[in-house]
């Protein structure tokens, strides 16, 4: 233990590494990790912080712990490194309740059977949405830990879970999955999956039915609420009305929720503040746009399902090309294979360009690497053909290199085929390019805003 004056001491530093951490990592991941913990104590150079489940000390050890010891040394150097414990001093964590709890917090408002209710208002799941046919990656790696640990919890824990990204990139499939993990492992909790589209047309239907009694009392008889799409009920008065009180109504009894939306609760327009502070009180996580090895292993994943062979080749030209969103990734396999099913034909690239055409098109950037050749030619005052040509001066080397260097960055092309548009170079000729101008535009001020008034002119 520290005696008290050390002790505000260390509370003065806490509080500036908390906020460069909040600098660091950003607003959201900052409240859902950092705030919520405390400092205990200091002593012989080691900090001991508390944090309230072990999903979040799995978590903060895992991301943030070395961050934290680092910057805290930065402040005081006899900190030396910092231990993250689960705080066991609080009135009984959620997620470590005991059954008996949990079996008193379930016992009023049980009208309804389980089943029923279910039948009543859950739509049906998609049985390829698991978590078995989730393909983790980075953007969602997140997002899948937190569902995760909400389905294998006894009970409560963030509530509500708040999961949010653009479409198609499995929101829908995190929630479906979670529903099925809870519906296995305990059959008798009430599991219900709703759009906020559907929540809402039953919500007028009872209201048209002079029904709402019993609206209500069907919905505050789950256990687990998951709600997709809530962005929908913006600007729906009446429904976020209800809604809210729903919500809140399953909060105080201790039943888990999870919503999904295509935007972070702050960010969502049309609703109400106060909903949004409480969507904002649980865990937030966001699913980011996908990245190319991620695209690539949801491929490779989806082919194995299906029990299809697709060379590799068209498997990197796919997770290249079509980067929009993983719905339209995956149309584009099943397109693929169903064409090579009907004219009994294997895949090859030829085929797969002909039958994603249009696809293909939409994904592509609209400037060509043509465009671009044109563009720095003029703009270094040298001939096009020089484009192509094998002369190495360097009055026509840079700008050539420049050239390459804005294909890669603003074209989908590979580096090969970026090499076989500049007279049929290798593609380390292209990497190198690549390489240099980036090397060049740290160094050279001139140059780098050349390069950048390129880039602006031709993204148009
Ligand atoms: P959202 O609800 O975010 O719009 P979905 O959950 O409906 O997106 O996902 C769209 C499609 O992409 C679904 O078929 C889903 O199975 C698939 N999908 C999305 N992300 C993944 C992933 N990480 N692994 C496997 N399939 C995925
Ligand atoms: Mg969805």
């Amino acid at each position: 233990m520290t005696d008290g004056a050390t002790d505000r001491q260390f509370h003065v530093e806490w509080e500036r590494v908390c906020g460069r951490m909040r600098t660091e990592i950003g607003e959201a991941a900052y409240r859902s990790w950092v705030a919520p913990m405390t400092v205990r104590n200091v002593h012989d150079g080691l900090a001991r912080i508390s944090v309230p489940t072990r999903f979040m000390r799995d978590w903060v050890v895992a991301h943030y712990a070395d961050r934290l010891q680092s910057l805290w040394n930065e402040e005081d150097d006899t900190v030396r490194s910092v231990e993250i414990f689960i705080q066991s001093d609080r009135p009984a964590a959620p997620d470590e309740a005991t059954p008996a709890r949990r079996q008193a917090a379930k016992v009023p408002a049980k009208a309804a059977t389980a089943a029923n209710v279910v039948d009543q208002i859950s739509a049906p799941l998609d049985t390829r949405f698991t978590f078995n046919n989730f393909v983790v990656g980075k953007p969602n790696e997140f997002a899948y830990a937190a569902s995760r640990r909400i389905a294998e919890a006894q009970s409560v824990t963030f509530n509500p879970l708040f999961l949010y990204g653009g479409v198609g990139l499995g929101k829908t499939h995190l929630m479906h999955a979670l529903a099925w993990h809870i519906r296995e492992r305990d059959p008798s909790r009430t599991v219900i999956y709703i759009s906020a589209e559907k929540f809402m047309y039953r919500f007028i239907r009872a209201l048209r039915e002079q029904n709402t009694v019993s609206f209500k009392e069907q919905f505050r008889s789950v256990d687990v609420m998951l709600i997709d799409d809530v962005q929908f009920i913006a600007g729906k008065d009446s429904t976020q009305e209800e809604f809210f009180h729903t919500f809140n109504a399953l909060v105080d009894q201790g039943r888990q929720i999870v919503i999904s939306a295509d935007k972070s609760p702050s960010d969502l327009e049309g609703i109400e503040e106060r909903l949004k502070s409480r969507l904002n009180c649980g865990l937030v996580a966001d699913i980011h746009a996908t990245t190319y090895e991620l695209r690539l292993g949801i491929l490779q994943s989806k082919a194995e399902q299906m029990g299809v062979k697709v060379a590799a080749k068209i498997m990197e030209f796919l997770a290249h090309k079509i980067t929009a969103n993983v719905r339209e990734l995956e149309g584009a396999l099943n397109r693929v294979i169903a064409h090579s099913d009907l004219v009994g034909r294997d895949i090859t690239m030829e085929t797969t360009k002909e039958v994603l055409h249009d696809l293909l098109r939409a994904n592509d950037r609209r400037v060509t690497i043509e465009e671009i050749q044109k563009r720095v030619a003029a703009h270094f005052n040298i001939r096009m053909s020089d484009m192509h040509s094998a002369r190495r001066a360097r009055s026509v080397a840079r700008p050539r290199q420049v050239a390459m260097y804005l294909a890669k960055q603003l074209t989908s092309r590979s580096l090969p085929e970026i090499g076989r548009k500049f007279g049929g170079r290798d593609h380390t000729t292209v990497m190198h390019a690549v390489r240099k101008v980036d090397e060049l535009r740290d160094h050279d001020q001139g140059f780098a805003e050349d390069v950048e008034l390129l880039r602006r002119m031709l993204e148009g």
